[in-house]
Formats: structure tokens, C-alpha cells, sequence
């Protein structure tokens, strides 16, 4: 009991706990320690109740407000040094306050499950490299009959330090086999170091000079090198960098240059890229430039990878990491860059579940703490971050098309209503097709849908194959055999007959599948490849099918969004858009702007040297204002006018917004639930709250969403008032049991 005093008497840790709770926990520091003597950042494991859970320690405190008695050691310390350091827990607790998210969930979000499970953070690592006498095996030519062990010996042998397992297999799948061979010969040895010790990181010698990556990439062009001189002359302090330029006009090389020169001072670089962005190509290109160890953070990681991923970044090991949203969580230790590629992408922003940040905002964040430049890369950049750059918050940079690329592509609208349609394809279009594949061009055919068909509809009673979980339908998915809802994932098996009067059933509109159908039919002779979320689930899926486009193997690609996201097709002559009209009456305010983006980027595709792209968009409305003012004005055209137009309704960037979203099981939960939470309110001030209203699908996964819109002029009145009200909010949640989420700065308020 006396000890209990003594330490209470020195102060209390404060310990952030994964939980949705608002506010860190005290406790004492475990028996014999003072308080100070526990480092901020490291893991604890602590008495919660009757159970033990593992927290993190993000303050001291002299006293505590909770009573001696109640207070309780900390039975463990899991650490010996932080695992997140100062500048990292600064940004974790900005997000925690500007998302009014719980900061020890906002740390769980940050860490990889292992940690978060109590797993070490410092480990052993294994790593290989050749042996003298398997070099001269090598040079003798003894493997020639053995490609794999071959391969493997070569890449130990080129490679300057020992490589990991993990670099080993992402280079060399089912290198294993091989290594078990070698080392019996004596020709790779295995080692094992500490993946924390200075030894191991094989970095180190790679600091001075080696890592600018200068031998293999090519001369900049004007533009890129004036960009790279500029961004690097501003390293050592906070600056937010717009670098605009199409697809392929070089903003990677301006990356990686602005890369290789962070690393020859030194510091260390984090590079974000959208989800479907991240592909092993891209890895490649950074890896084969930059000599050092990259770290890839993405979603699709096992928990062992993502934390070996951590740690070689914690420990400075990896000095890039190139990841996916949450990698801008990830431990950089000397930070010196920080670029956001696609930076427009919607993929940045936490969508459901947990803390609902942007990642590009949160990049921005980080660099103006840890005073670091910041480079947002865009062919169309997000209306905001283009107010911002009028408004001289970020400073712009543009490339313009390189020489050898093709002249901006010739967009033009098909009017439906005006040409006979077959399956989705107008004969303009078709016959657009035939011209280019004549001409030895490539074909992109873009539609936003993946699946076989939207619809599935009895064409005697009018039945239509109802998702029975959602107000929607369920989408036909022919080579699956599956019927499937889009919006909560249920799957069924493909009926052939209506299940209400035993009619024969038939697929009504287009999806990817279905267009690759009639393109099949319609071009037998030609290659096609379908490029979407069934037909590359995974990286290598994506990859091989990039490839297949890129040598020209493939001469039709079909592909939703997906066809959108960085990469460049140079042999794609045409692009058509099959289905322009999905955004342009939307509830969604940035639906437009969305909208505007896709066709750009995928416009983007088109074209090759100097033989100019050409861009056919089906739409039912060719009078559209904004469909017109794309093909007048580009993009800079467009986003002109929809700012002209966000400034007089007050939406973002001109206004401040937030959603509260709820859902229940029962119909009318959940609008009581925001009506009630509206009550709560006070009247007046500087803060405006619209709603509640049904969601546009309001019964979604067995549940009804609905939601209230908080909107204000400033930041400052919308999160003080977030602030007060929240806290009511949620006990009013608790009991009504009601499941909610507050969403800052929404991207999407359908
Ligand atoms: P982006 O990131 O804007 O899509 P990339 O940097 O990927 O553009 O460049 C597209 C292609 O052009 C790549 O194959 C790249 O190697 C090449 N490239 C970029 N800059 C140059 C340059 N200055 N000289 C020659 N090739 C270049
Ligand atoms: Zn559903």
C-alpha cells in the first residue's frame, strides 16, 4: 500500500487504450519504477476490469483525478524504447482531435496487429547472401542447368549486402527450394541479425552517394528538372508542392529524383499511392532506382509481412516506404519527404469502420509538423487542393506532355439517343474500334460496372433478382455462376428462372463481363483482357494483366476504374467511355467532380508519339453543362466552374462539413436516433445541421442508414461544437443502441 502512495505521490501514466473511449487511462508505473522511468511510447500491458489488455503510454501526469485506491499499476512494460516516437504521437493525437476519434484506437489503427497483439518489436531477421566460393561457381558457369538456383545465387551475388527473406521472395517466388540447395553446397549462407542493431541495417552503407540512382534514369526534361530543383531547394522546411501532369508526363521520375537526393542527405522518404495504384511494377521501378531498402505497406498483407514492413521502417533499415493509405502512420525516423501520388484518389480516405481520415490530409499534416516537404502528384487534382494552390497555400508545378508522348487526346460526346446501341456499344463507337484496330491501335473500353449485368429481370412478371439484405439489386455475375450485391457482398447461385413465376430470366444492362461477351463477338480475331476488381483481386493478377496490355499481347482492354489509376497505356489509340451518365445527376456534390476526373484519366490512356488519341463518351445527355465545359476547357475548364459553383452553395472547399452517420435493424431507428441527436444541439450559432435523411440505399446490409449533415463556414466553430456535442451523442448512442460514426471532411454523402 505504501509503494501505491509513493508512486502516486510521484504521478501517474497516462495509457491510450484500443477502445472507443474518449479519454486515456491512469495508472500507476509498475512496482519499482517511478513513473518517468517508463518511456512515453512504449507498450504496457494493463488490468482493465477483470481482464488485461495491452495500452500504450502517451503522457504523465502529476496527479490523477481518479481516487489513489482506484488506481492501478501497470503490470508490464513491453518496451525498452518508444515504438512510436514524438513527431509520430504528435500526428497520432492531431488525428485522434481532428477526426474526434479516440486516440488509443487512432494508435491501434497505426500499428500492425502483431504489435497491437504484444508481439516484440525488436526480432531477428533472417537474411542470405553468396559466398565467395559460390560467386566463382557462378562466374564457372556450374549452375547453367539450374535456372532457379541460378537466379538466386546471381541476385545474392549482384547484390551488395545480404538480402532478407522477404526481398527474396518478392523477387524470386519459391526461391526456397533453390537456397536449400546452395547453402548444402556452401554456396549462400543464411544469417541472423537484430533487426534493430546498426549492423543489420544494410542501409547504412548506402548513405553517401550511391543511393541518387543517377545511372539509370533518364535525362529530366526541363519542366521535371526545374520541378526536382524546386521541391529539393525547399527540403528542410514545410512546403506543399502540386505537381500537375498527365499520365506519364514524368511525375514518378520527378519522384524518385526528388527521392534519391533526400536519401543522399540522409533523410528518409514516404511515398503513398491509391490502393489499386500499388503495383509490384511500381515497387520495381522504385526498388531498381533507389539503393535501398523499400518497405511496401498495403492492405493485402499478411499480419507477419506488415509487420516485418513496420519494423524495417522503425528501425531505419527501410529508408523508403511506399505504401497505401495507412502507410502515412508509418515510423520514418529523419523524414525528409513525403509524396502522395494520385492525390485526387478517393482511396485516401478511410471509407468505413474505425477513424475516418484522409490520408493526403494527413500527409500534409505531417509534413507541416515535422517541417517536410510535400508533393501531391495529379493529372486532376481535387478541387481542393487546387483552391488551395489559388488561394497560395500550395505551390503549383506542372509537366507538361513530354515530347515523345502523344498530343492531348480529342474528346468527343456520342449522343445515344441519336445511333442504334448494340449491348451498350453505339455503331460511332464500334465503328471507332474498327478504324484504330485496323490502324494497329489499341482499344480501352471503359464502364464503371463490373459483373456480367446489373439486372436481373423476369421478363413475364417483371420480377427483378432482389438483394434481400439491401434496397438493391443483385448484379449478374456470369462466369462465377453468382448472383451478387455490390453494396453488402451477398452472393447466391445464378437462377435461370424467375423465382416468383418460374418465367425464363433474363440479364438486362451492361457490366465489364458482359462487354467483353459482345466484344468478343464482335472482334473474333482480336485479343482481349478484362481488367477489374474480379479479374485482378490481387497485385500479380494486375500486374500480368498490365503487361499484357503494355507489350501489345493484348489488343482490347475492358476495365472499370481500375483502368484509371496511374498507369500508362502508350500503344492505346482509342478510348471509349461507355456509360459517362452514372455522375452526372447524382445526390453527391462531389459526384461531378468525380465523374470529370474518371474521364480525364482514362482520356489519358489515349495516344502515342505524335499520333493523336482520340476519346469517344456515350451519354444520353450531350447537353450536360459539365460534360460540355470537359470537353471545352479539359479539366482546368471544368474545375473552374464546379469551384464557381461549390463557392455559391457553400459547399467544400468554401464551407466546412461533417456527417453523422447511424444505421439500426429496425426502419425508423436510425432517423430518430440523428432526430434525437439533433435535439441535443444548441440553436443558433455559427454551425448548421441539415437533416436527418435517409441514406440514397437506406437499407443496406440488413440495416437502415441515415444520416445529419453539420456544416459551418470555419473549422474552428464546427469541431469546438463536434466537441461539446459528440460526447452527448454517444451516450444517447449507448442507449438507444444504435451504431454510428462521425465522419470529418466526407467525401462522399450519398
Ligand atoms: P507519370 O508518373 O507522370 O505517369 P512517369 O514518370 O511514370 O510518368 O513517366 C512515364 C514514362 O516516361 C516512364 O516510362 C518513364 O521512364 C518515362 N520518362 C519519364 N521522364 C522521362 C525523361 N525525362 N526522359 C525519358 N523518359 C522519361
Ligand atoms: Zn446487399
Amino acid at each position: 500500500m505504501t509503494l501505491a502512495t509513493d508512486d502516486f505521490a510521484s504521478g501517474v501514466l497516462r495509457i491510450a487504450i484500443d477502445a472507443p473511449l474518449r479519454h486515456p487511462f491512469d495508472y500507476l508505473a509498475p512496482a519499482g519504477l517511478s513513473p518517468a522511468a517508463v518511456p512515453l511510447g512504449v507498450r504496457v500491458r494493463v488490468p482493465v476490469g477483470r481482464r488485461e489488455t495491452i495500452g500504450m503510454v502517451v503522457d504523465r501526469a502529476d496527479q490523477s483525478e481518479v481516487s489513489s485506491a482506484a488506481l492501478k499499476p501497470v503490470r508490464e512494460v513491453l518496451d525498452a524504447t518508444p515504438l512510436i516516437d514524438g513527431a509520430l504521437m504528435q500526428l497520432l493525437r492531431w488525428t485522434a482531435d481532428y477526426y474526434h476519434h479516440p486516440l488509443g484506437e487512432v494508435i491501434a489503427a497505426a500499428l500492425p496487429r502483431a504489435l497491437r497483439d504484444g508481439a516484440p518489436c525488436a526480432a531477428r531477421i533472417e537474411c542470405w547472401r553468396a559466398t565467395t566460393t559460390g560467386i566463382d561457381a557462378l562466374e564457372a558457369g556450374a549452375l547453367r542447368r539450374a535456372p532457379r538456383q541460378q537466379a538466386l545465387l546471381a541476385r545474392l551475388a549482384q547484390s551488395t549486402r545480404a538480402l532478407t527473406g522477404a526481398d527474396l521472395s518478392k523477387a524470386l517466388p519459391g526461391w526456397r527450394d533453390a537456397a536449400r540447395v546452395l547453402t548444402g553446397r556452401g554456396w549462400i549462407e543464411r544469417l541472423e541479425l537484430d533487426a534493430s542493431s546498426p549492423a543489420s541495417s544494410p542501409a547504412a552503407g548506402h548513405e553517401a552517394g550511391t543511393a541518387t540512382g543517377a545511372a539509370t534514369s533518364p535525362p529530366l526534361s526541363a519542366a521535371q528538372s526545374a520541378a526536382v530543383g524546386q521541391i529539393d531547394a525547399s527540403a528542410g522546411g514545410y512546403a506543399a508542392w502540386v505537381l500537375q501532369g498527365a499520365t506519364g508526363s514524368g511525375k514518378t521520375e520527378v519522384y524518385l529524383q526528388c527521392a534519391a537526393r533526400t536519401l543522399a542527405r540522409g533523410g528518409s522518404v514516404l511515398v503513398l499511392v491509391p490502393e489499386i495504384g500499388l503495383t509490384p511494377q511500381l515497387v520495381q521501378r522504385f526498388r531498381a532506382r533507389l539503393d535501398v531498402d523499400i518497405a511496401v505497406l498495403h492492405s493485402a498483407l499478411s499480419d507477419a509481412g506488415r509487420l516485418a514492413a513496420w519494423r524495417a521502417a522503425h528501425t531505419g533499415q527501410a529508408r523508403v516506404v511506399l505504401g497505401t493509405r495507412s502507410a502515412v502512420f508509418a515510423p520514418l525516423p529523419r523524414l525528409g519527404l513525403i509524396v502522395v501520388d494520385e492525390e485526387h484518389d478517393s482511396s485516401y480516405k478511410q471509407h468505413d469502420g474505425g477513424c475516418r481520415y484522409s490520408a493526403r490530409d494527413l500527409a500534409l499534416v505531417r509534413g507541416q509538423q515535422g517541417g517536410v516537404p510535400v508533393v501531391l502528384g495529379s493529372a486532376t487534382p481535387a478541387l481542393e487542393t487546387l483552391h488551395n494552390l489559388k488561394a497560395g497555400r500550395y505551390r503549383g508545378l506542372t509537366l507538361p506532355r513530354r515530347d515523345d508522348q502523344a498530343l492531348a487526346p480529342r474528346l468527343a460526346l456520342i449522343d445515344l439517343s441519336a445511333h442504334a446501341v448494340h449491348r451498350g456499344l453505339s455503331t460511332p463507337v464500334i465503328d471507332a474500334m474498327r478504324r484504330h484496330l485496323a490502324a494497329s491501335g489499341q482499344v480501352l473500353v471503359f464502364i464503371n460496372r463490373r459483373g456480367y449485368a446489373p439486372t436481373l429481370l423476369c421478363t413475364a412478371c417483371g420480377w427483378i433478382a432482389p438483394c434481400h439484405a439491401c434496397d438493391a439489386r443483385m448484379t449478374v455475375h456470369r462466369a462465377s455462376g453468382q448472383l451478387r450485391c455490390h453494396h453488402c457482398g451477398a452472393a447466391e447461385a445464378l437462377v435461370e428462372r424467375c423465382l416468383r413465376c418460374g418465367c425464363q430470366v433474363k440479364p438486362v444492362g451492361q457490366g465489364t463481363e458482359r462487354v467483353e461477351e459482345t466484344l468478343r463477338e464482335l472482334f473474333p480475331g482480336e485479343a482481349l483482357i478484362r481488367l477489374d476488381r474480379d479479374s485482378a483481386s490481387r497485385p500479380e493478377q494486375l500486374d500480368a494483366i498490365l503487361e499484357r496490355v503494355l507489350s501489345g499481347a493484348a489488343r482490347i482492354l475492358v476495365g472499370t476504374q481500375m483502368v484509371t489509376k496511374g498507369h500508362h497505356f502508350p500503344g492505346v489509340t482509342l478510348v471509349a467511355v461507355l456509360n459517362a451518365d452514372q455522375g452526372l445527376f447524382s445526390t453527391d456534390f462531389r459526384a461531378a467532380e468525380r465523374l470529370a476526373q474518371t474521364i480525364v484519366q482514362v482520356a489519358g490512356r489515349a495516344g502515342r508519339e505524335r499520333n493523336r488519341g482520340e476519346v469517344l463518351i456515350q451519354t444520353q445527355y450531350p447537353q450536360h453543362p459539365l460534360l460540355r465545359s470537359l470537353l471545352e476547357g479539359g479539366y482546368e475548364g471544368f474545375a473552374a466552374e464546379a469551384l464557381v459553383e461549390r463557392e455559391a452553395t457553400r459547399w467544400p472547399p468554401f464551407g466546412r462539413l461533417a456527417v453523422l452517420r447511424a444505421s439500426t435493424r429496425s426502419s425508423g431507428g436510425a432517423l430518430a436516433f440523428l432526430a434525437a441527436a439533433r435535439q441535443l444541439a444548441p440553436v443558433g450559432g455559427a454551425v448548421r445541421l441539415l437533416g436527418p435523411v435517409a441514406a440514397a440505399m437506406a437499407r443496406r446490409a440488413e440495416r437502415y442508414h441515415a444520416q445529419l449533415l453539420i456544416e459551418s463556414a470555419d473549422r474552428g466553430p464546427l469541431h469546438r461544437f463536434i466537441g461539446d456535442w459528440l460526447p452527448q451523442v454517444e451516450t444517447l448512442a449507448r442507449a438507444q443502441r444504435v451504431r454510428y460514426a462521425l465522419d470529418v471532411d466526407p467525401i462522399d454523402i450519398q
